[in-house]
């Protein structure tokens, strides 16, 4: 089967040959264990990624792509292109550019010469669909993910109602 990696970001990565891999997988139950979350982590993200394409905007789906590359960086600055965030984000670059622009005119972020600069997060998290928290907290493995368009209105009605 094929495979194409994109590294996204800048920095530090491990790799070993896919024989060392496979001798230790079924051997080690920690990395067997890490290795079923990060599976179950990506196909949750895979299908809120289609969710996310079909009913949330360019600017909720930019915001989310921008909130959860930041937290995973440790950083609010990436350098990106415009073209390779419309990639990552699953829009046509137009669409990208004018939810960038709208970003940009509120404040919450700023860019030149392919450098991407985050100036207000909890904004951006705000403008954020749902999908950022459930990818989010998939990743980081406290929780099951939303899987819903309507995850965050539905948690929030919920809410107000046990109050
Ligand atoms: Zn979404």
């Amino acid at each position: 089967m094929p495979f194409g990696l994109i590294v996204q970001l800048p920095g530090l990565a491990y790799r070993l040959p896919s024989a060392v891999a496979k001798q230790h997988v079924f051997s080690c139950t920690a990395l067997h264990g890490l290795l079923m979350l990060h599976a179950q982590s990506m196909i949750l993200q895979l299908a809120q990624s289609a969710i996310c394409n079909r009913f949330h905007t360019a600017v909720q789906r930019l915001s989310r792509w921008l909130f959860l590359t930041s937290e995973r960086a440790h950083s609010d600055r990436f350098e990106l292109t415009h073209e390779f965030v419309a990639e990552m984000v699953g829009g046509p670059r137009t669409a990208i550019s004018q939810a960038a622009a709208t970003l940009r005119r509120l404040g919450v972020i700023d860019y030149e010469r392919g450098v991407m600069i985050i100036r207000n997060r909890t904004q951006l998290h705000r403008m954020a669909c749902e999908c950022a928290d459930a990818v989010g907290s998939a990743v980081r493995g406290d929780g099951a993910g939303a899987l819903s368009p309507a995850g965050r209105s539905a948690r929030r009605a919920r809410a107000t109602k046990s109050r």
